[in-house]
């Protein structure tokens, strides 16, 4: 679809571009200027020089689709460290986490332990208790539309014990505009983000500008609504339009955030923070980085080139 650059996915699926990318030491430029590092020190480095710009973080341990039920336990066991850390650097106030449900089991088969539902269910429970002991919260990230149903129920699940839970909806799938008047009620933290997935026309808008129609229609009914919005989106044209819509809903900024990832546009992040606004940086850290490095080249085509040279400098 529109939203993706089809070459540099596929060359992505190469195994030999996988090993000279991945052999790359995550200093290198390219993979640093979108993930601050793969240890827990680094990413709480990180997270603590964005707080003392007054900027907020959300931390997501890499690594997604586990068929491997240990293989989520350590997923769980990253989230647990990585919350004991911000604790211990008093930074809880400004970071939480954000979780994939696919790295912590969702997708293993029925016949594992209850099933992928009931693991990432119990799995996400755990990762939720201790967010609120360490005094932050957890936000459930959205995958690809298969998972949509599983992550909703999921959400409501966790939401009667931990109600400050937050969740993320797609403008791209057509369901949105309605998840997004299921959830737009007092306390409900939602997060609207475009879409990251490549998805079929039978669910999904599949050009640029109906995605952001979308987005506008799903902004409206959010910001009109009882609930946190949380605008995620470097779009200058969509954080311009949520700023015009939060004004005229009547809005005080606080009310709402505007959230963008590590290391893009940077600038913008700081501008808003000065404008008064609350602004929240998603830090992906960890070593499965290779995945999610492609689909932020993916989603500019004037990264291709950047990309490949980086590859052949190897910085
Ligand atoms: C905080 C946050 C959390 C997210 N969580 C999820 C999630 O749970 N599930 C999901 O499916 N997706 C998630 N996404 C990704 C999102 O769905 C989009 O794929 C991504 O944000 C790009 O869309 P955009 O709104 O920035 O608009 P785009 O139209 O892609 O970009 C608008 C402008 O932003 C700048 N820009 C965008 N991407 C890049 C880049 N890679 N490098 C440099 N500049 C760039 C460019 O100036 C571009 O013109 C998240 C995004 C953010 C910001």
């Amino acid at each position: 679809m529109a939203l993706m650059s089809r070459p540099l996915l596929l060359l992505s699926r190469s195994d030999l571009v996988k090993n000279l990318v991945s052999t790359m030491p995550v200093s290198a430029g390219i993979v640093r200027s979108y993930v601050p590092g793969e240890t827990t020190d680094a990413v709480v480095e990180a997270t603590a020089r964005l707080v003392d710009e007054g900027i907020r973080v959300t931390l997501d341990f890499l690594g997604e689709d586990t068929l491997d039920a240990e293989q989520a336990e350590a997923t769980v066991a990253a989230y647990l460290e990585v919350l004991e850390a911000l604790s211990a650097r008093g930074l809880t106030r400004m970071a939480e986490v954000s979780v994939k449900l696919s790295a912590i089991g969702q997708a293993l088969p029925d016949d594992v332990a209850g099933g992928g539902h009931k693991i990432a269910l119990e799995n996400a429970r755990t990762i939720c208790r201790a967010a609120r002991n360490a005094g932050t919260t957890v936000t459930l990230d959205m995958e690809d539309h298969t998972t949509t149903d599983s992550t909703l129920a999921i959400l409501r699940e966790l939401r009667k014990d931990f109600p400050e839970t937050g969740a993320v909806l797609q403008a791209y799938l057509h369901r949105t505009e309605a998840d997004c008047r299921a959830l737009a009620y007092e306390g409900s933290r939602v997060r609207l983000c475009k879409g990251a997935y490549n998805e079929p026309e039978e669910v999904a808008f599949q050009s640029d500008l109906d995605v952001d129609r979308s987005y506008v229609r799903c902004l409206k009914v959010l910001l009109a609504g009882q609930g946190y919005p949380m605008i995620a989106t470097h779009d200058p044209r969509l954080v311009e339009i949520a700023s015009t819509l939060a004004s005229r809903y009547g809005r005080d900024q606080g009310s709402y955030e505007f959230q963008m990832l590590f290391g893009i546009r940077p600038d913008e992040q700081r501008r808003l923070v000065k404008a008064g606004e609350r602004v929240r940086v998603y830090i992906p850290y960890g070593q499965e980085w290779y995945g999610y490095l492609m689909r932020r080249l993916a989603e500019r085509p004037q990264n291709l080139s950047f990309f490949l040279k980086s590859l052949i400098s190897k910085k």
